[in-house]
């Protein structure tokens, strides 16, 4: 029997994030999230962030978080290049991705959601909300891959800034409030 090698031109990478891809969103459909929005209606972008349609349509506001992780996921995969070849550092980080979907939209976090942040209705993401926001960490990857460092901080900073003055949240706050919520910051958040 003789093991196939990992060549240089195999479509491996590729199958495994496209395949990968899929495998998570049909877990997550399997886990009861809906395909769409219940609304029906077909506009890509959902602009209420406290509204039913948010995280149901394409995208919204929390669309530029997931673009984020894709810097985080290139800065992390930085560290651990030596082992892991050029071409699979993307499907890599969409593989991270997927699986932040799937711990997302897992009963424990959601319930985490509705009760420590002010995500007060949250239910989950629709799929194909799901579907974008890994198709924004995968560009978010390859903005920061081709960014001086800095220049990557620094967007990411911005962007940060940006979202605390839209919307009153951001990556960090939305960590910061899963792992520690803060009543004070959540009426805050709220009083918007
Ligand atoms: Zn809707």
């Amino acid at each position: 029997m003789t093991l196939r090698t990992d060549s240089e031109s195999g479509r491996e990478p590729l199958w495994t994030l496209v395949g990968g891809t899929l495998l998570g969103l049909l877990l997550l459909r399997l886990m009861g999230r809906p395909w769409w929005c219940a609304c029906g209606e077909w506009s890509a972008w959902s602009g209420e962030v406290k509204s039913q349609h948010n995280s149901q349509h394409l995208f919204d506001f929390y669309s530029l978080s997931h673009v984020l992780h894709g810097f985080l996921f290139w800065w992390g995969l930085q560290w651990l290049m030596p082992p892991l070849r050029e071409r699979w550092l993307l499907p890599f980080a969409v593989l991270l991705e997927v699986a932040w979907e799937l711990a997302e939209n897992s009963p424990i976090i959601i319930q985490r959601y509705r009760s420590a942040t002010f995500a007060l209705g949250y239910e989950g993401d629709s799929v194909l909300n799901s579907l974008m926001d890994i198709v924004c960490a995968a560009v978010g990857f390859l903005i920061a891959r081709r960014l001086p460092w800095k220049q990557s901080v620094a967007v990411f900073v911005v962007v940060e800034l940006l979202m605390v003055w839209l919307i009153r949240d951001n990556l960090s706050l939305n960590i910061l409030m899963l792992l520690f919520p803060l009543p004070a910051l959540k009426v805050w958040q709220i009083g918007r």
